[in-house]
């Protein structure tokens, strides 16, 4: 017969919103288990730059910048365009200043405001010029022994020199001038140097951890000590629902499990029809969850059926560069349950402009590179439809809805001249100072299909396929706007967000260089994205909504399986796992008022 055993919370997905929500849950006493369906936990959040954006936070003081609700208020407001229940950005706003409270208060997860990172819509009210995003203090891999190799690695991008990470401003600094940011590259190298010896004990992986490699591993070894398991390779073939599939196994069960929170009391009295009591995993073994199911299986970026069913056109799941994991698993096992799927929300990503580089593990999104001067973006037509220094969540509808206009945007083109190449970075391809042509692997060297390269803007227009005569003229008209310093066409460079990543030795505007000195360089852009972010409909507590907006006992949803918090917007550095914590959070406190038994060590 096959194993079965209860505990209080399931958790499903090892992300930002199962281990946030995994931690609240044993913090309020209850016996939970993590189940990951990948070999690496960690989810996307362990290759994210690990901000966490929560407004009118407490530790805003710290970098001297005022916040308030209203402003918080206000900007939520303006963003979601109406999108959202204004109920849910309250929700939000509370819980995620409680959360992040809790965590600071009660673990060792901790955090730091960090002062420059403006909101990406710094132009609507109530926007700030940083501190909103939280940064996780760096933590020392070693310190969770084993389970530091099963962390998932950094996206690549975020390794200095393919080997070290550092920290969101330190990072920042590598592309400033003068003296300081060298010196803090010449400490990162001798501080990686020292560690040659943990290095050699993790096969060569450095176990300074920064950005979502730090949020993760310090999630993870708060865990550790509550004494939580996080089962790997543990894949999940259905939810169990209704009385039938809780009967005759709650008491036994509470006893092997020797919970002491007394959520298994409740059992009895709560298994309704309906009710979802547990999980089956593939191997047949099935979990019972006295207080709830926290499904939190992120989103379905990497299921390419159903972005062509429910996104525009075209998309591809290689243009993601979310988690493999992430196949919309979740949004199936709810379906099962009744939940519905939120069809109107489901085109929505956290979209940014991205390069699919071939042999390269992953696509590369253009976060930095988008806003650097001695570029642009421009259609298959040669014509500009962006301002493409601005927010990168944006760009993506930007590029749909002008696709949708002419048919031209989707893929579109980057054009950069030697100057570009010479200083900045373009997907895996290192600064030309680094790394000139001839040093840049042969699957990405111009002329082999992915960088195209000319003498002339007439021969990269020819080369690439776009009218030349257009692009002449769209780099002319560019140029004019970067000799006088205002885009009279997109504004690009009017804001503190389009200057965020941007050149101070540029003038008169550190965003806009003129595309002039040969020879010139183009890459095809596509819309790629950090992940979906829509789909199960919850409440301001994160329980799973079904056709008729009632909750379904006993299940809960947070992250990027949820249609989110944000709407269709990306409201600054954080914007996605903040509210995946949060609601991950808010849903297991729901579950102890659900199930009315939770004694919460933490009060
Ligand atoms: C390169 C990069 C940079 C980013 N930077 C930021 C940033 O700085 N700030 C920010 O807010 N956001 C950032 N993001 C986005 C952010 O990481 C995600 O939005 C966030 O991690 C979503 O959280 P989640 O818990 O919903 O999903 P994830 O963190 O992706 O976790 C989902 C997990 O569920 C697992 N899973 C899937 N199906 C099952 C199943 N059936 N059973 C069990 N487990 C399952 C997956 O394997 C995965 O481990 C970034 C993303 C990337 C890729």
């Amino acid at each position: 017969m096959a194993e079965e055993r209860a505990v209080d919370v399931v958790v499903l997905g090892s992300g930002a919103a199962g281990l946030a929500g995994a931690l609240r849950a044993a913090l309020l006493g209850y016996d939970v288990v993590v189940l990951e369906k990948s070999d690496v936990w960690g989810g996307s959040a362990a290759m994210s730059a690990g901000a966490v954006w929560v407004p009118n936070n407490a530790k805003m003081g710290e970098v001297g910048i005022a916040d308030s609700d209203e402003d918080a208020w206000a900007y939520l407001e303006a963003v979601t365009e109406g999108a959202v229940p204004a109920e849910k950005r309250r929700a939000f706003i509370d819980g995620a200043n409680r959360m992040i409270g809790t965590f600071e208060r009660e673990t060792q997860v901790r955090f730091e405001p960090v002062r420059e990172y403006p909101d990406y819509d710094t132009d609507k009210p109530g926007a700030k010029p940083g501190g909103r995003p939280l940064e996780p203090l760096p933590f020392d891999g070693d310190l969770l022994g084993e389970d530091f190799a099963t962390l998932h690695p950094c996206y690549p991008g975020e390794l200095i020199f393919d080997r070290f990470m550092m920290r969101l401003a330190e990072a920042r600094a590598l592309l400033q001038p003068g003296i300081t940011p060298k010196l803090g590259l010449l400490r990162g190298l001798w501080q990686y140097a020292l560690r040659s010896r943990s290095r050699r004990r993790w096969h060569g992986r450095d176990p300074y951890l920064t950005l979502g490699q730090a949020l993760m591993a310090r999630l993870r070894a708060e865990l550790k000590t509550r004494g939580v398991p996080v089962r790997l390779n543990t894949e999940v073939r259905r939810l169990l629902v209704g009385a039938s599939e809780a009967t005759g196994s709650t008491t036994g069960a509470s006893e092997a499990t020797g919970s002491t929170t007394g959520a298994s009391e409740a059992t009895g009295s709560t298994t309704d029809d309906g009710r979802v009591a547990g999980v089956e995993l593939a191997s047949g073994e099935r979990i019972l969850a006295r207080a709830g199911v926290l499904v939190a299986t992120g989103g379905f970026e990497r299921n390419d059926e159903m972005r062509q069913r429910y996104q525009h056109h075209p998309v591809e799941a290689g243009w993601t560069v979310g988690h493999v994991g992430n196949t919309g698993d979740g949004l199936m096992l709810a379906e099962q349950a009744g939940a519905v799927l939120d069809t109107d929300m489901m085109h929505n990503c956290w979209w940014s402009p991205a390069v699919v580089p071939p042999g390269e593990p992953t696509a590369w999104v253009l976060v930095i590179e988008k806003s650097l001067p001695y570029g642009f973006f421009v259609d298959r037509d040669g014509r500009r439809f962006v301002n493409e220094a601005g927010n990168y969540n944006n760009i993506g509808k930007a590029m749909y809805a002008a696709q949708a206009k002419t048919g031209m945007a989707v893929p579109a083109w980057m054009i950069f001249d030697s100057r570009y190449r010479r200083k900045f970075p373009i997907g895996p391809v290192k600064p030309g100072m680094l790394q000139p042509d001839r040093k840049v692997p042969e699957r990405l060297r111009p002329g082999n299909g992915w960088l195209h390269k000319a003498d002339t803007l007439d021969a990269l227009a020819t080369g690439i396929g776009i009218p030349a005569a257009n692009l002449a003229e769209s780099v002319a008209r560019f140029n004019g706007f970067a000799y006088s310093g205002r885009d009279l066409d997109f504004g690009r460079g009017s804001t503190l967000n389009d200057l965020h990543y941007s050149d101070p030795r540029v003038t008169p505007n550190p965003s806009l260089g003129p595309i002039e000195k040969a020879p010139f360089y183009a890459v095809e852009v596509v819309p790629g994205d950090l992940g979906t972010k829509a789909g199960l409909r919850t409440d301001i507590a994160g329980r799973v909504l079904d056709a008729g907006g009632a909750p379904i006992t006993g299940l809960y949803a947070a992250g990027n399986v949820t249609t989110s918090v944000m709407g269709g917007s990306y409201p600054g550095a954080g914007g996605t796992l903040a509210p995946a914590m949060t609601f991950a959070f808010l849903a297991v406190e729901a579950m102890s008022t659900d199930v009315g038994t939770a004694r919460s060590r933490s009060h």
